[in-house]
């Protein structure tokens, strides 16, 4: 029979345990090591059973038990402490807090977060990244406000068929069973937000306060009694349903995020935010909802775009056009207009703003970027990347000049550091962490420190993946009797190699199975065995990525090498910080460049992990020669199939005459010499780039800060120049067809230019109905390539001189002959205005018709 409604009953602490409640509510348990010994002391044996849940803990725990520990002085004092301890991690003025004129809130949007295994809200990379963002602002204190959907069931856990096929399961969540709490008005009644829904349908939803450190989380949850059956499921899945659950979802978590936080903020005093960030484009919705506030407000649709583009951070992910979130364009329409319409907010203007090649989609990223003034990808690579897919939104300009920059991801090192290797760190070279500088003092550790924690968590994986192995075995149907092989299945002193990730076809799970004799050989190498740890999960709808798994784990399977290489199933935060602290070498080897950034990598080398990928993604910037192995990448061989046979090949000739070599060439005294000076150099070189608190203090003086201050400017005297900047877009706009670059004359170029010499440019420019202040005009030179483009070229400003009676407006200045070799220049018009973040803002230039000019011949 089943249940038709369920809950969890939450255990009653003694008066004396109330701090114990207090520590499991706020998340900074699942990066703090202290204050899990403290829950672990509770009861160890059932720490263990409720695989290091807290909330379950308390759940479970007998109440004679817990009337022992209320009893208990030496536990009482500590839970003091624990608290104290969290107080004032809570309130002591960190990094941000140094700021002078920062912004006094950040609202961060993201469809999912990964904060621990036991708020299981995450399917992958993007989820585990926002969770990471959250943790190292709290560290810092950036007064990050943060929305998400809470997901009745989660992303599904993975098992296995018999036939190594995956299966999905997906365990209902009690929210009274997590770590939340309930947002609740002064009357005690729970605070709900509206959307209206088309054919007079309402979706309501609650709202649920996770606690991250110094952030909340805000969670909305649509299963609450108000909704019909359909708008109760819009939270019952992540990433599950089809188009419309999901414009749904993305419609809750945008414009519901908003009024969430307009709620959160009134009821708790909590600031306003200046920013928002919109974290893929999942969550842009958010940017309509902040217009029709101002519209209400009696703002014009152009006057509100302004200011809320001022103070907008969009961040794209995807660097595949196919990963791109689009909706059919009527269902835009039908939810957006007729009877459902917002009445300031016409749904032309929202269609445009997702417009896209494809008449008949509505492209969210493309409606990111026209809402934020401030757009960035995750590593140097896929801004390159970005700014090339993109680059038709703003034509006429170069791909350089294309308004998409770059923040590399990071990773949160409490999290997904090793709590050995930390207490190392913290002994060795106290506050590493908070320092970009000094990592070079890592280099004084002994060897035999460093590689006596390796083999500690090199075992931890072992026995961990044992345990993983036993417990699927038995699930696909074995019995204990023929698993005896599983106590000698993987060996703690030999070399290990992890993959862990989702199985989107790009990552290429089977990549190492290409050669499977060859790789057989690698695995049973009598001299220098290597052992490889496997884990992922595929997409519920990619019959593909189960053909995958499937395949690994036949192989993995049978007898002659199950006890060198083993898939472990439902890949989490658990298992992932088990992997990437346990193995060797983490080896990725996606098809270039599809890997937007990367991060399992880097939680790998700040373990003393080195890594084996392709270069794509943040490995493609941090790479050296000696921080671990680059795996060429083929990516100009057209044919699929040949290309995987070369990387393939590449990755085999790597890990037998490289890395094998030096993991087993050990010295007289049983370390690997040559082997440790890479994972030091790893350490030394990549530790500071990869931390979330380098990319949070990025972010911070990068994006927020400078869009606050543009959100400030615009919003000033009650928004006066949002006004201004509006009429002043519409103007330029209008009157652009008008602008030309009628002449360009170059004084000062001999027959035989050599460097070091300079060009005086004169320019003639018709501005038609604008004024000189309203443009600038700019010399652009450098190299040019084969068909006379310029090559990432420089510009600079030309003075503005006299302007004749018909409005043509003339311009000069000096080119420096600053390279030898083939060079050219050119001159350009774009508008200027102190509000607008780039050149490229507006997407207008003008250009000489004919090519202005090329220095004859080639500089010496
Ligand atoms: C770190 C992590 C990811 C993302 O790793 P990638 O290298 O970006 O694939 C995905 N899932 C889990 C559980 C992780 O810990």
């Amino acid at each position: 029979m089943r249940a038709i409604r369920r809950f969890t009953v939450r255990t009653v602490l003694p008066a004396e345990l109330a701090a114990l409640g207090e520590l499991v509510q706020n998340l900074r348990w699942s990066w703090h090591p202290e204050t899990m010994d403290l829950f672990a002391e509770v009861d160890p044996g059932l720490w263990e059973q409720v695989r290091h849940d807290p909330v379950a803990l308390l759940g479970a725990v007998t109440p004679a038990r817990l009337n022992e520990l209320a009893g208990d002085r030496r536990f009482l004092r500590r839970v003091a402490d624990a608290a104290d301890d969290l107080r004032e991690y809570m309130t002591a003025p960190r990094w941000y807090q140094t700021l002078p004129d920062a912004a006094r809130a950040i609202a961060y949007f993201s469809p999912e977060y990964g904060i621990a295994a036991a708020l299981p809200q995450y399917s992958g990379g993007l989820g585990i990244l926002a969770g990471d963002h959250l943790k190292a602002a709290s560290d810092l204190g950036v007064p990050i406000l943060a929305v998400g959907l809470l997901y009745r069931h989660g992303y599904f856990t993975q098992s296995l068929s018999p036939e190594g096929w995956q299966l999905e399961h997906y365990p209902a969540l009690d929210a009274g069973g997590l770590p939340l709490t309930l947002l609740k008005d002064d009357e005690g009644a729970p605070v709900k937000i509206r959307l209206s829904l088309p054919e007079n349908r309402v979706l309501h939803a609650q709202i649920w306060v996770a606690q991250v450190g110094r952030v909340p989380l805000l969670l909305l949850d649509s299963d609450v009694a108000d909704n019909d059956a359909a708008a109760r499921d819009v939270t019952d899945r992540l990433y599950g349903g089809g188009t419309d659950h999901r414009l749904n979802q993305e419609l809750l978590l945008g414009v519901g995020g908003v009024r969430a936080i307009r709620a959160y903020c009134k009821l708790t005093g909590h600031p306003e935010p200046e920013v928002f960030h919109t974290n893929e484009g999942h969550a842009g919705f958010l940017g309509l909802e902040r217009i029709r506030e101002l519209t209400e407000a009696r703002m014009s649709f152009d006057e509100a775009l302004e200011a809320v583009r001022a103070g907008t951070v969009f961040t794209t992910h995807t660097p595949v056009p196919a990963g791109i979130d689009r909706f059919p364009r009527d269902m835009i329409e039908r939810h957006f207009g007729g009877a459902n319409s917002w009445p300031t907010v016409p749904v032309e203007r929202i269609l445009a703003l997702g417009a896209e090649d494809d008449p008949g989609r509505f492209n969210m990223a493309v409606m990111g970027m026209r809402l934020a003034q401030r757009v960035n990808g995750v590593s140097h690579l896929h801004g390159e990347v970005s700014r090339e897919m993109f680059k038709n939104l703003w034509p006429g300009f170069d791909v350089d000049e294309v308004p998409i920059g770059s923040i590399t991801n990071g990773v949160h090192a409490p999290t997904w550091v090793g709590r050995e290797l930390m207490e190392l760190a913290g002994r060795e070279v106290p506050s590493l962490l908070e320092r970009a500088r000094g990592w070079d003092a890592i280099q004084k550790i002994p060897d035999g420190d460093i590689w006596k924690i390796r083999g500690t968590l090199r075992r931890r994986l072992v026995n961990g993946a044992r345990a993983r192995l036993r417990r699927s075995w038995r699930e696909r149907g074995a019995s204990d009797a023929e698993l005896g092989w599983i106590d000698d299945a993987l060996d703690p002193e030999v070399l290990t190699i992890g993959f862990a990730r989702r199985v989107p076809s790009y990552k290429r799970l089977t990549l190492m199975l290409r050669d499977p004799r060859r790789l057989a050989r690698l695995l049973l190498d009598p001299d220098k065995p290597v052992q490889i740890v496997i884990a992922g999960k595929a997409h519920p709808a990619d019959e593909g990525g189960k053909k995958l798994i499937q395949q690994i784990v036949k192989f993995a399977d049978q007898e002659k090498v199950r006890h060198r290489i083993v898939f472990l199933p439902d890949y989490d935060m658990a298992l992932g910080r088990l992997m990437v602290q346990g193995c060797d070498v983490w080896l990725n080897n996606p098809l270039r460049p599809l890997e937007a950034s990367g991060t399992s990598g880097m939680k790998s080398a700040l373990n003393g992990g080195l890594n084996l990928s392709i270069r794509d993604g943040w490995w493609d910037e941090w790479y050296d020669g000696t921080n671990g192995w680059s795996i060429p990448t083929a990516d100009g061989v057209g044919d699929p199939d040949r290309r995987d046979a070369l990387e393939a090949a590449a990755l085999y000739d790597l890990i037998e005459n490289e890395v094998s070599d030096r993991f087993y060439d050990r010295g007289v005294d049983g370390l690997p010499r040559r082997w440790m000076e890479m994972v030091k150099h790893t350490l030394t070189s990549l530790g500071p780039k990869v931390l979330a608190g380098r990319m949070l203090r990025d972010y911070v003086v990068t994006l927020y800060n400078p869009a606050a201050a543009s959100a400030r400017a615009l919003s000033a005297d009650a928004y006066a120049p949002a006004r201004a900047f509006a009429a002043w877009r519409v103007r330029v706009t209008r009157a652009w067809p008008g602008v030309r670059v009628e002449h360009v004359e170059a004084t000062g170029v001999s027959d035989t230019p050599e460097v070091g010499a300079a060009i005086e440019l004169h320019a003639t420019v018709a501005l038609g109905d604008l004024e000189p202040g309203d443009v600038r005009v700019e010399a652009v030179y450098g190299k040019v390539g084969p068909h006379d483009e310029l090559v990432h070229p420089a510009y600079e400003r030309l003075t503005p001189g006299s302007v004749d009676d018909d409005g043509r407006a003339h311009y000069t200045g000096t080119v420096p002959l600053d390279r030898t070799g083939a060079f050219g220049y050119t001159v350009r018009v774009v508008p200027y205005h102190p509000l607008a973040a780039t050149s490229a803002e507006l997407g207008l230039i003008a250009v000489p018709e004919e090519p202005a000019g090329m220095t004859n011949g080639t500089l010496r």
